[in-house]
């Protein structure tokens, strides 16, 4: 067990100083609302002609406009990297922690403000967004904690020669996280990259930009020095593919969709002319998640696991569960419970200001996408539940059942990221894991069950990254559930931990002959 490590606490809003804090964040930001962002390059803000505009999802309102990155600039922002890299890296290790241990004291006093601008600008309710903020801290508090453990390099074996085998920063990265997190993901690539002696220029999705502008400002207040953490928005295919392939970028850190990773890994293997080493690159990539119910199962508790995971945050985490795989003689049951659990969630949908517990999804166009995937899942199944859509005012969809889903359907296979389950029927045990691992996926899965058989089968067959047993799939917690999928659901890196460092470092062996 891991000592000398708590993780952050969510704070109870049904306290009313807590509720009270977060009313008078969001007055706070009504009033900032409209501003422009700059982009933050080696220390100095630049205002750039072209705009990302960010629009809060419940209600199509402009929040603000966001200075876009060029491919000058972008170049600019990686130059700078390096040079810092140069001194930064040389930094100890204490000082940088330094920093570190100041960004965690700078993001709590701004807790309820950051959490404010997060449920506007991506549609999480107040949960939800303080969550992602504890799990920013986790991360930053988990990786002060490895650091320092592998500072102390290597155990060698006993020889006369003096050796030592260190840890040593390896140069430029770039940070490209998902809108669905905007402030964890980004947050934990930029500490992960800073904390270990690189340099980082951070690529926000052009959904969440303000969200990331608040956090890359804290870090400037932290101290980091000039041109250690870059901030340069804009469109992925604007400025995505020229800092991937820079020759001067030493490793890339992403989290989104498969297509935009792969990308991401065929482009970086390719050498550039200059370029000195092999990019290593992180991706962690979508899911198609699945829970298996059995017929020992306790119902209800299912439904609910099974209603939290697949509509939680408007079912747009990459670990919610989209398939729910039942067997036959408990289906009838299990899909009447998890219909009355959507049908409740469906008369509590609004606005994440609201702090209801569903939402909207993210922008038009996985309102469009996820409103398509709804209209095939009607010829390819049954819904049991939902199935409507509204974007009149914010871009809201309702949590949906569809039952009779077989296993090849698309519903089944690909990955929807919205609020749309899959339920389907199945015979026996074997099948249902059969069917859970007959996907290019392999991230999360569950399973709830009451039969010991069972669930050591599971533990041996059930090919994913993060495996549950009689829980919801989502909602891991920093190092009580180190995240990251298998397959097509990226390079498993598993956040949080000490491994997950060493994405980061190379290690150096040194060894002296003192006979010499
Ligand atoms: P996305 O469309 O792949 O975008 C992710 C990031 O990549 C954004 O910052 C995007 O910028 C950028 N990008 C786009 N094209 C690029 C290019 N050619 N080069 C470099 N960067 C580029 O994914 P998303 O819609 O933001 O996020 C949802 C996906 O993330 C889902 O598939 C979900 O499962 C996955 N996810 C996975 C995890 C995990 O831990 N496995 C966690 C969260 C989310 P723009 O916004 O400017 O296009």
């Amino acid at each position: 067990m891991l000592k000398n490590f708590t993780n952050a606490l969510e704070l109870d809003f049904t306290i009313s100083s807590n509720k009270e804090a977060m009313l008078q964040a969001f007055a706070k930001i009504d009033v900032e609302k409209g501003q422009d962002y700059p982009l933050i390059i080696g220390g100095k803000k630049i205002y750039t002609e072209e705009k990302i505009t960010s629009v809060a999802p419940a209600t199509k309102e402009i929040l603000g406009k966001v200075s876009s990155c060029n491919q000058e600039l972008a170049n600019e922002a990686i130059l700078s990297a390096h040079e810092a890299f140069k001194t930064w890296s040389k930094v100890s290790v204490e000082e940088r922690i330094c920093c570190v241990r100041r960004l965690v004291d700078l993001m709590d006093k701004n807790r309820c403000e950051l959490n404010a601008w997060s449920v506007e600008e991506s549609g999480k309710n107040w949960g939800e967004a303080d969550g992602e903020l504890c799990e920013a801290l986790d991360f930053f508090n988990s990786y002060i904690l490895h650091i320092q453990d592998l500072n102390k390099g290597l155990d060698l074996v006993y020889s006369e020669e003096a050796t030592k085998c260190m840890y040593i920063p390896i140069g430029v990265g770039v940070a490209v996280p998902p809108w669905n997190f905007p402030l964890s993901l980004l947050a934990g690539m930029a500490v992960s990259a800073v904390i270990t002696g690189n340099t980082i220029v951070c690529k926000p999705s052009s959904d969440t930009p303000i969200v990331a502008y608040k956090f890359v400002e804290l870090c400037e207040k932290a101290g980091f020095p000039a041109g250690v953490i870059n901030f340069i928005p804009g469109s992925g295919s604007v400025i995505g593919d020229f800092i991937v392939k820079h020759p001067l970028t030493r490793f890339v850190n992403f989290t989104g969709s498969k297509e935009v990773g792969l990308r991401i890994n065929k482009m970086a293997a390719e050498v550039a002319e200059g370029q000195r080493w092999i990019k290593r690159v992180v991706a962690e990539m979508g899911g198609k998640n699945a829970i298996i119910v059995d017929s020992t199962a306790d119902l209800k508790r299912a439904a609910a696991g099974i209603a939290n995971s697949a509509f939680s945050f408007q079912g747009q985490k990459c670990s919610a569960c989209s398939r729910a795989i039942v067997m036959s003689d408990v289906y009838d049951d299990f899909v009447a419970e998890v219909v009355a659990l959507a049908a409740d969630l469906k008369n509590q949908q609004g606005s994440g200001r609201e702090n209801l517990p569903m939402g909207p999804v993210i922008n038009k166009a996985a309102y469009e996408n996820i409103s398509s995937y709804i209209e095939v899942a009607r010829k390819e199944g049954n819904i049991a539940f939902g199935g409507n859509y509204d974007d009149s005012e914010g871009f809201y969809i309702e949590p949906t059942v569809v039952r009779d889903i077989t296993r090849n359907a698309r519903i089944a296979n690909e990955e929807i990221f919205g609020p749309v389950l899959a339920v389907i029927k199945v015979e026996s045990f074997d099948e249902a894991l059969d069917i859970a691992n007959d996907t290019e996926y392999g991230l999360t899965g569950s399973v709830y069950t009451e039969d010991r058989n069972h669930i050591q089968k599971a533990k041996t067959d059930f090919h994913v990254g993060n495996l549950y047993f009689n829980r919801k799939s989502t909602g891991a917690v920093v190092l009580q559930h180190p995240f990251g999928g298998f397959n097509m659901s990226g390079t498993d890196a598993k956040t949080g931990t000490r491994d997950y460092l060493t994405n980061f470092l190379n290690l150096k062996s040194v060894c002296e002959d003192l006979t010499y």
